[in-house]
């Protein structure tokens, strides 16, 4: 399960962000997840309830967004979301192409408070 060592990864983002902004409270962090990054969503959601104890973000909500899988295609130029994890250009059926998002999970934003002035 390498849902738990992105999650502490995650924790390690928010709390430096937090840090550096002065955060006294962080109210939300927004993930991604590329539904072709082999990141299990559920897991990584009782994960971050795992790492979250004690943290910056403790009280924080935990929100997790699937990105679709979006194919550049050399021949055509055109990008599109990828079908049933085929690697075919959606426009022309061309196969020269290449991941441009989706396979990857990250740190999107993060909502934080700074207790005012
Ligand atoms: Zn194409």
């Amino acid at each position: 399960m390498h849902e738990l060592s992105l999650a502490m990864s995650v924790r390690e983002i928010v709390e430096e962000a937090a840090q550096q902004n002065g955060a006294t409270k962080v109210n939300r962090v927004n993930l991604a997840v590329g539904e072709f990054s082999s990141v299990s969503i559920d897991a990584l959601e009782f994960a971050m309830e795992v790492v979250k104890k004690d943290s910056v973000f403790e009280n924080a909500a935990i929100v997790i967004r699937s990105e679709r899988t979006i194919l550049e295609c050399a021949a055509c130029g055109s990008n599109t979301v990828m079908a049933d994890y085929v690697f075919v250009c959606g426009k022309c059926s061309s196969g020269a192409v290449r991941i441009v998002s989706g396979d990857r999970m990250y740190v999107e934003s993060i909502d934080i408070e700074n207790g005012g002035e």
